[in-house]
């Protein structure tokens, strides 16, 4: 893959060596993915880097500058509110990394991890990771495994499997951050989410709870419509989350794999389709600067991360994220890529 050099993501990292793997179907559809954090660092679609990367691995293993870039989130994506949880009247408390709560699997989560090559094929890889019981306070010894393949489709199909030894919450999803024009802001493209309703959160961005509907608020993405024009409103949710930075509740039926959302790249025309098996999807408007000072990292990146909702450990009306030990959980996401050849102005 041209501009990214396999060295740049050599390193040793807690005694195990790190690669960057490179898988491409027959349209020239091509992913470079990393161990470290079974990361997507690159997705190029008809010459378009969508996930924009950097050169190496340094920026990705930094607390600050991209952690969750790409990466394979877990044992819990999103928040746990305060780190706890209780289960079979046994309480546990994670780590902490997001004060007050506990985010993405905490501060040694799965994106920090090195994660072992099961195979690797011309247009799929698949690899694997044994997280151990206590693990960031988690009960029971999770194996873990996450494939990735591009279809003749154009299609980036994304399945995790886990099963466990003890009962514990589940919930994983892929953080790709993503620019359909390759870069600049985002604010231009166009998105769709399949969702009447969302889960307002607190001041700490945990669920208060309630389903709210979209309409007539700045969540309403059911038509498709510019990210930016109401990022900045002056609705509670939107300044809460300094944008947005909150679950859908997709319509469909459970646990079928259907379509989630559309974005489309308003320079690029590139379009990107969302499936998934998931009950809801994070949309995240990059809302700080991911370099400290540099205003072009700054919404110049969304995220649609699918994914059971934040908090359901501690939330009674929520679906269930509970593996119980001998359960196999198993789940997979769809982006699907094409290409409109529309202009800026729509
Ligand atoms: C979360 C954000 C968080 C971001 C970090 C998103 O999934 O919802 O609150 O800041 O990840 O990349």
């Amino acid at each position: 893959m041209k501009d990214l050099d396999a060295k740049n993501f050599e390193r040793t990292i807690n005694g195990r060596q790190t690669s960057l793997l490179f898988i491409k179907n027959e349209q020239g559809f091509e992913a470079a993915i990393c161990t470290y954090g079974a990361r997507i660092i690159s997705l190029i679609f008809n010459g378009v880097n969508v996930t924009p990367a950097y050169p190496a691995l340094e920026p990705y293993i930094s607390p600050t500058v991209a952690p969750y870039h790409g990466a394979t989130i877990g044992r819990y994506a999103n928040r746990i509110a305060k780190g706890k949880f209780s289960l079979k009247e046994n309480d546990y408390t994670l780590a902490i990394n997001n004060l007050p709560n506990h985010l993405h699997g905490g501060p040694e989560g799965f994106h920090k991890q090195v994660w072992e090559v099961e195979g690797v094929y011309q247009n799929s890889l698949v690899l694997s990771y044994f997280s151990k019981d206590g693990e960031e306070g988690y009960p029971g010894n999770l194996d873990v495994s996450v494939s990735y393949t591009l279809s003749e489709s154009n299609e980036l199909i994304i399945e995790y499997k886990a099963s466990t030894d003890k009962i514990t919450p589940v919930n994983i999803t892929n953080h790709a951050f993503f620019n359909l024009n390759g870069e600049g802001s985002i604010l231009q493209h166009r998105l769709q989410i399949n969702a009447d309703v969302f889960t307002p959160v607190d001041e700490t961005l945990i669920p208060t709870g309630e389903i709210k509907k979209v309409q007539g608020t700045a969540f309403d993405f059911r038509e498709l419509k510019p990210i930016g024009d109401h990022v900045n409103n002056n609705e509670e949710q939107v300044k809460i989350g300094g944008g947005y930075d909150h679950n859908f509740v997709l319509n469909k039926e459970d646990g079928k794999l259907s379509f989630s959302a559309k974005a489309i790249g308003n320079k690029s025309g590139i379009v990107m389709e969302v499936f998934t098996e998931q009950p809801g999807i994070q949309l995240f408007s990059g809302n700080f600067e991911a370099i400290k000072g540099d205003p072009s990292t700054f919404r110049n990146t969304f995220c649609l991360e699918t994914q059971h909702f934040p908090d359901s450990p501690n939330q009674q009306y929520f679906p269930t994220t509970i593996l119980e030990a001998g359960e196999v959980f198993n789940s997979k996401t769809i982006y699907k890529f094409s290409r409109l050849w529309l202009t800026d102005d729509g």
